[in-house]
Formats: C-alpha cells, sequence, structure tokens
C-alpha cells in the first residue's frame, strides 16, 4: 500500500540537507522553519494563515476550540471517517453526532445533516474522504442557511480543489494531517490548521503551546501541540514535490476507473473534474470484500479497509448519536469498502496488474 523507501533519491537527498540544517540551526521547535513551511502552506491552501501543530487530530481540536466549541455543543460529522475526527471532538468537550454517507460517493450526506442539526449544532465537520472534494456550493449553502461554521477536515485531500479553490479555503477553518501516510507526509507527526479568520489563527497559536499568549502568560488550558522543526523542515523539501506526486495519484485513479470492469466490484463516482480528487486512497466496493482481499493477496497485492467499522459501531463511541433515521449507507459501506494500491509510486504496469488481478477475480 506503501512504501517510503521508494521515493526518488533526488528528495531523498533533499531531505537529508533539510535535517542537517535543523540540527546545525541549534532550533528544534516553532522556529523558522515551521514558519516558513506555515507561509508557503497557506499559499499553497489559499488561506491568508497556517499553524503548524502536532498531527491532524490535534488541528481539529484546536480549530473547534478557537471556535469556542465545547461542552455542551454539538458538533455534526460522518459515521465514516478515521477515528480521530470524531477523537477530536470529543477531546473539544463537544458531543459528536453522526450523519449517514452518500453511497456513491462514501462522502457524508447532506441530507443526512440536515437531520442531525438541532439548536445546540455548533460545527459541521466536514471529512473530504479518500481525497474527493465535491458539491462544496451545497455544503456552504447549508452552513449559510443555519449559520453553522463549517470546518474542513483536509487530512486526506492536499491539494484538492473545487472550482479552481482549495480545499481548506471553503470553511472557516482547514485541518491537515501530514502523518507519514498522507498525500503529504512528514517523518513522524505533523499537522496544520489554515484559515483566513484573524481570530481563529490567533487562538490556534496560543492553544497550541500550553494556552498562552505570551511568555509564561496562560489564558486557557491549551495542548502541547507545537510542531518541530524537523518535520517542518522535511515537509518543505517534500512539498517541492507533492504537485508532481498528487498528478501521478490522479493519473492512477483515472487509469482505474478505466480499466476496473468487474461485475461484482463496484467503483465509488469518479470526480466531476480531475482537480477534485487526489486519490489519497482508491476504494472499491465489493460484498464478497474478504474474499477479494484474500485474491489479491495471493497474487501479492496489498490492500486494506477504510473503514471496518462504522464510527457508532467503535467500542469508544458506545450510546454516540447518529442520524435519527439511522446510518445504513455507512454501516453497508464498512463491509463492502476495500482501498488497493494508490501512490506515486507506482507505475503504469504495477497499476495494469492489479486491475487485470482484481477483473480475474472468481
Ligand atoms: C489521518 C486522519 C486524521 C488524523 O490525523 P493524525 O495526524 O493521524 O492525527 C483525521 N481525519 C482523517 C480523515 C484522517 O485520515
Amino acid at each position: 500500500m506503501n512504501d517510503f523507501c521508494l521515493r526518488p533519491d533526488a528528495l531523498k537527498t533533499e531531505e537529508k540537507i533539510a535535517v542537517a540544517r535543523v540540527l546545525d540551526s541549534g532550533n528544534y521547535v516553532l522556529g523558522a522553519e515551521v514558519g516558513a513551511f506555515e507561509d508557503r502552506w497557506a499559499g499553497v491552501c489559499g488561506t491568508r494563515m497556517a499553524v503548524g501543530v502536532a498531527n491532524g487530530m490535534d488541528a481539529i481540536e484546536i480549530s473547534l476550540r478557537a471556535l469556542d466549541i465545547g461542552r455542551g455543543d454539538e458538533v455534526v460529522t460522518t459515521a465514516m471517517t478515521a477515528f480521530a475526527t470524531v477523537l477530536a471532538i470529543m477531546r473539544a468537550g463537544a458531543t459528536p453526532v453522526l450523519a449517514d454517507i452518500n453511497p456513491t460517493t462514501g462522502i457524508m450526506d447532506v441530507q443526512s445533516v440536515r437531520r442531525c442539526v438541532t439548536s445546540r449544532t455548533k460545527a459541521i465537520v466536514l471529512v473530504h474522504l479518500y481525497g474527493h472534494v465535491r458539491d462544496m456550493e451545497h455544503w456552504l449553502a447549508l452552513s449559510n442557511e443555519y449559520s453553522i461554521p463549517l470546518v474542513e477536515d483536509c487530512a486526506q485531500s492536499h491539494l484538492a480543489r473545487f472550482e479552481g479553490q482549495s480545499c481548506g479555503s471553503f470553511g472557516v477553518a482547514g485541518a491537515f494531517s501530514f502523518y507519514p501516510t498522507k498525500n503529504l507526509g512528514a517523518a513522524g507527526d505533523a499537522g496544520a490548521v489554515v484559515t483566513s479568520d484573524d481570530v481563529i489563527a490567533k487562538q490556534a497559536r496560543v492553544l497550541r503551546d500550553y494556552g498562552q499568549d505570551g511568555k509564561y502568560h496562560h489564558v486557557s488550558s491549551g495542548l502541547n501541540s507545537r510542531l518541530d522543526e524537523l518535520q517542518a523542515a522535511l515537509l518543505l523539501a517534500r512539498m517541492d514535490w507533492v504537485e508532481e506526486f498528487t498528478e501521478r495519484r490522479k493519473d492512477i485513479g483515472a487509469h482505474y476507473q478505466r480499466s476496473l470492469s468487474h461485475p461484482e466490484v463496484g467503483l465509488l463516482a469518479a470526480p466531476a473534474a480531475p482537480e477534485n480528487h487526489v486519490y489519497h486512497l482508491f476504494v472499491v466496493l465489493c460484498a464478497r470484500r474478504d474474499e477479494l482481499c484474500r485474491h489479491l493477496s495471493a497474487r501479492g497485492i496489498q490492500s486494506a479497509v477504510h473503514y471496518p467499522l462504522p464510527l457508532h459501531k467503535q467500542p469508544a463511541c458506545g450510546g454516540i448519536r447518529c442520524d435519527p433515521s439511522g446510518v445504513p449507507n455507512a454501516e453497508r459501506h464498512a463491509n463492502y469498502c476495500l482501498s488497493i494500491p494508490c501512490h506515486p509510486d507506482l507505475d503504469d504496469a504495477d497499476v495494469e496488474s492489479v486491475a487485470s488481478a482484481i477483473n480475474g477475480f472468481v
């Protein structure tokens, strides 16, 4: 699914230079590298500011807390996402409410969110699942209609665009993860909040550093969620490559969309425009999912399940509220979904061999 050692030698050389630069600087946390990375990442996202934090989960928690969301407040998100999305809402002190997905995309369903909203709903966390950004006009209209801020979980959607605008810049804040497997990954944990709102950016800077607004002056019970110089320097080096890697992911996604043709293997909706989907994951749907996984494994092809349980079935989410009509599409998706290899180091022959292995499933 991922082999980090396959990245180009030229990039490995640039990474070593970046690491040496940090070691020689004697600055290890929240320094010049973090500042440079924040500026460049905000530029990529088309927001005025980016705030580097320790990981993607913290980026979501900090975005919510910067909006003053906490105890007694409800936050609607999807039943089909990484556990971190919901854990971030719980850690902010708010109550998560889970909406169902659109079965053709796997992404949260607008009508289901309407059923989840109450007078206590203080934010909607929209996850651009698998790297697919779509229907933004509907999400913005819903956010305006209810006056509920939209927070984007962009952990899977680096560089995805909708009508030319980058993900992370539609909502009041966008949360990114740079976990190693993400489309832009560090050599460890890292994350960022992007926003064009001065208050949110200022709050996020305070919250990531023990809630201090100046040295040893603490105005809130913040987190220790600072970004390391080493990770920021590595991210800066890798940013020079991420556009090329993303184009490769898009080509692989389009290749699979064209060549997968097994009657029992369903595809999710293709993006309306290539810029909408950066294929963090390529997911197929199959009623005999576990058999398909074994069939591929016997041919030396790895696959994985994102995610095997909708969040309300996680033991840690007992009693969590869902759409009052239930989340049947998320439940079905969890039983059918299989992620197949999709990363920039695959060549066309690799992609073709995965496709023909799937098409040969009996
Ligand atoms: C990876 C991921 C996160 C969490 O990011 P971390 O950096 O691992 O904390 C949150 N949401 C989604 C959708 C993710 O894929």
